[in-house]
């Protein structure tokens, strides 16, 4: 089981030292002087900028998830962390190294890609149009296979993911190796369609890039960050955005932790276990309640009877 293809990353006994492997990019940066304006691998500190705010978006996810000061009162799965899931989930940034050597062997390849201009507005277009059509598709296909009927490629790879216990913004880079290599190939398609159709840029690389780390993050995070109130204004939103409410809780983390906003479609085919909107109000019914349990001064504006007081538990305030 262990032997499968790139099921484990190569790095593995290398620890810290992993970030060596960004060395022969910063050495030709520096050896370049990539800095300047004139430089011809100004694109490599492009690129390395581009993952270190990669890294930042991530680590940012998870110090507001951890704000509990905060977001207590809005974290879908209520348990903490345990040393276990924050063990196995150390090294969760070995994909960011993945796809900066697999974007660095793109550039390679392709000479032009070096070379984008700063800005080009119809590229967001563009890009937007493939990840609808091509990337969300295909992730939710990949998806799906990853859980297939015979439970092979879930055992061998996926199960890696949904092992973690509480989802977090750092669950996301748990996974293995096959599956970010799929992650990253999917991620080029809108960024290649708009190269393709002659108006890719700098700009949208970045915004791309980095919007759909934040929203993976974002559906990770285990803090619910979006009201129940503006899916009931908006249903079709649903099928367009998942967030950490939607991850089931049951068994927290085991079926769900979809790609980005398509895959939310696997819940009207009832393929996975995800509550519903009707949930999605009821989580807020809950906090609501648990707010008010919190400050029982606000109870009697809201006219609870002082009955209803006298009854108020207090091992309820640690909830
Ligand atoms: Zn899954």
């Amino acid at each position: 089981m262990g032997a499968a293809l790139l099921a484990s990353w190569p790095w593995d006994n290398l620890g810290f030292y992993k970030y060596v492997l960004y060395g022969p990019l910063v050495g030709k940066a520096v050896a370049s002087r990539a800095w300047e304006a004139a430089s011809p691998d100004r694109w490599i500190l492009l690129l390395l900028l581009l993952f270190g705010l990669r890294a930042l978006t991530y680590q940012l996810w998870s110090s507001f998830s951890n704000m509990l000061f905060a977001t207590r009162r809005r974290r879908v799965v209520r348990d903490g962390v345990d040393f276990d899931q924050i063990d196995k989930e150390w090294d969760w940034d070995n994909f960011l190294i993945l796809h900066a050597l697999m974007a660095a062997a793109a550039l390679c390849a392709f000479p032009s890609l070096r070379h984008l201009p700063a800005w080009d507005g119809r590229g967001f277009a563009v890009a937007l149009v493939a990840h609808a059509a091509a990337t969300e598709p295909l992730s939710y296909l990949a998806h799906r296979a990853l859980h297939g009927s015979s439970g092979r490629l879930y055992a061998r790879y996926h199960s890696l993911h949904h092992s973690s216990r509480v989802p977090q913004p750092f669950t996301a880079g748990l996974a293995t190796p096959l599956e970010h290599v799929a992650l990253g190939a999917l991620m080029s398609l809108p960024l290649a369609a708009a190269r393709a159709a002659g108006c890719a840029s700098v700009a949208l690389a970045f915004a791309y890039v980095l919007a759909f780390d934040s929203l993976r993050a974002m559906g990770h995070c285990n803090v619910e960050v979006v009201p129940a109130s503006l899916f009931r204004a908006i249903p079709a939103l649903r099928y367009v955005l998942y967030t950490p409410t939607y991850v089931p809780r049951d068994s927290p983390h085991q079926e769900g932790g979809q790609l980005l906003s398509l895959h939310a479609a696997v819940r009207s085919a009832g393929w996975h276990n995800r509550p519903t909107l009707v949930g999605h109000a009821e989580e807020d019914e809950r906090r609501y309640t648990r707010r008010l349990v919190l400050c029982p001064w606000s109870m009697t504006g809201h006219q609870t009877t002082y009955i209803g007081l006298t009854h108020f538990s207090f091992n309820n305030l640690t909830s």
